[in-house]
């Protein structure tokens, strides 16, 4: 059963947006009643999942804003056993297409009075109503359309390689893929995590993260109901949303590191936001490489190290720094019960010694691994060696076991005078600079070097020197990873979840 809390912890608080909550016994009480008119609405019929005779593909869009309803919508879909599309409200006209076209949802999930765009104006839409379940919205309400519901008629749980949830990548390296996860590799991950940070009901995880990616929506909604704890979601991350969170009750925060950067700014001068940050059980970043010097700056103000795992839409997640392990800065950590992890070299070869220079790409093997990419065979099969997932991304292993992660395959490794240079480590670097607020690495052809370093810099107050940030970063580093180009930047291209879109800078 994925959330038995939803039978045996009925009064427990489920989830809180800002000041509206949900108790399990009424978050079952609202998925019943959608699971019951999904079944009948959808034209597949249920278990969904497979196109029927008339072509129905039984999937259901959700547009995931961080509310109630988007919660109500995917554990309602989930018991239904419908494959569940989050789809990100701030979607652009041309992403929404393609999402659409290629998941083709038979209906589309929203909270009441969500405006919904042009591209899914043709979806049938279901309002999801979080207190007497759902009712349409397109025809006039009538009694039929209000299901007095009950928790416990929730359907029988649908098996466990049932597709669950789709979830589009990022889309940093190109078009965003439909990743198709069963139920089993949501809940294998999420005990995963039990096991790596000491996750129990009495824990509530407060976060302001987006809900249509594994992080916000698996790890921060699903993750707290299967535990039977609570969600705290802020709706929107603001630092003093934060600081009431933890003083009232929040145990566990989960955020992305440009969240982390604006605590590490804001920290030191917020007695209020230190003093809660101090009293919570497990600060966790991923999504993006959580620069040490931010990492540095919090534990000097709070003395808490936050906790870096690496995970993945296809693969949910892989490593974690343990609750109860070493916190090594700078790391993601060792792989998460049940997940293989290995490094290959480029003719494929595993890299056995773990000597925590060596880089490879990473692979993985595991039950917490995506069925396919939606529509996409070929991308599916390119994605495997052997039985084992090929991430993209590059790391290190060092004795321990812990992994670093130098930056993705071919767009964070420049080859410049050759050597093999990490763009993340010289991204670390130039952070700590004091003029320097963020900063981005890219390799661009060089006809000496092959590729020469090129620093995107976004400036704390006045633009550095340029020769004085290359010379830090040699200083720091070694000479041959020194900056040659140093350009200037209002700000960096970042998506939703903050993470660098190294493809839309200038140039
Ligand atoms: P696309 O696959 O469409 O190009 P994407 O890979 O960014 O986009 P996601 O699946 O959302 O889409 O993100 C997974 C990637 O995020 C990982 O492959 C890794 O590069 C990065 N990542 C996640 N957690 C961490 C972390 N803790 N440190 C460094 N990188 C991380
Ligand atoms: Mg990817």
């Amino acid at each position: 059963m994925l959330f038995p809390a939803l039978h045996d912890r009925r009064e427990t608080t489920a989830l809180r947006f800002g000041d509206r909550s949900l108790t399990y016994a009424e978050l079952a009480t609202a998925a019943a009643a959608l699971a019951e008119r999904l079944t009948a609405r959808l034209r597949s019929g249920i278990p969904a999942g497979a196109a029927d005779a008339q072509g129905g593909s039984g999937r259901v869009a959700v547009w995931a804003t961080p509310t109630l309803e988007t919660a109500v919508a995917v554990v309602g879909g989930l018991a239904a056993g419908t494959p569940v599309v989050p789809i990100n409200p701030k979607i652009g006209e041309r992403e929404l297409a393609h999402i659409v076209g290629d998941s083709a949802p038979e209906l589309v999930l929203a909270a009441p009075g969500d405006r919904l765009p042009e591209g899914l104006a043709t979806t049938a839409r279901l309002d999801v109503d979080v207190l007497t379940g759902t009712r349409t919205d397109s025809a006039a309400p009538s009694d039929g359309d209000v299901l007095p519901a009950d928790g416990d008629a929730l359907p029988d749980e649908p098996a466990a390689d049932t597709p669950a949830v789709i979830v589009y990548t990022s889309g940093t390296t190109g078009a965003p893929k439909g990743v198709v996860h069963p139920r089993r590799s949501i809940a294998v991950t999420l005990d995963a995590l039990e096991d790596a940070w000491q996750w129990t009901s009495a824990d509530t995880v407060v976060h302001g993260l987006p809900l249509f990616h594994v992080h916000g929506l698996i790890l921060g909604v699903l993750g707290p109901l299967r535990r039977g704890g609570t969600v705290w979601h802020l709706g929107t991350f603001s630092t003093a949303a934060l600081t009431d969170a933890l003083a009232n009750g929040a145990t566990m925060m989960f955020g992305v590191p440009t969240m982390y950067h604006r605590i590490a700014d804001e920290v030191e001068a917020d007695p209020a936001l230190a003093e809660a940050l101090r009293g919570a059980r497990l600060l966790v970043s991923g999504s993006a490489a959580l620069p040490v010097h931010d990492q540095q700056r919090i534990h000097a103000a709070t003395g808490q190290r936050v906790v870096e795992r690496y995970g993945m839409s296809e693969t949910m997640m892989n490593t974690s720094v343990r609750a109860d392990g070493e916190r090594k800065p700078g790391t993601v950590g060792v792989p998460l019960r049940g997940v293989e992890l290995r490094l290959v070299d480029e003719s494929g070869a595993v890299i056995e010694v773990w000597d925590g220079e060596t880089v490879g790409e990473i692979e993985v093997r595991g039950p917490n691994l995506f069925t396919e990419y939606l529509n996409r065979p070929d991308a599916t099969s390119e994605a495997f060696h052997d039985s084992w997932f090929r991430t993209g991304d590059m790391a290190t292993r060092d004795a321990d076991g812990y992994v670093k992660i130098v930056g993705r395959k071919g767009s964070d490794i420049i080859k410049s005078g050759g050597y093999k240079i990490g763009a993340g480590e010289i991204e670390n670097a130039l952070i700590e600079h004091p003029g320097v607020a963020e900063a981005a690495v890219t390799g661009e052809p060089d006809g000496d070097l092959g590729e020469r370093i090129v620093a995107w810099v976004v400036p704390a107050g006045a633009a550095p020197d340029e020769a004085e940030l290359a010379d830090h970063v040699a200083r720091l580093l070694t000479p041959h990873k020194r900056p040659r180009v140093v350009r200037f930047l209002d700000r960096l291209p970042r998506n939703d979840m903050g993470k660098l879109m190294k493809r839309s800078l200038p140039g």
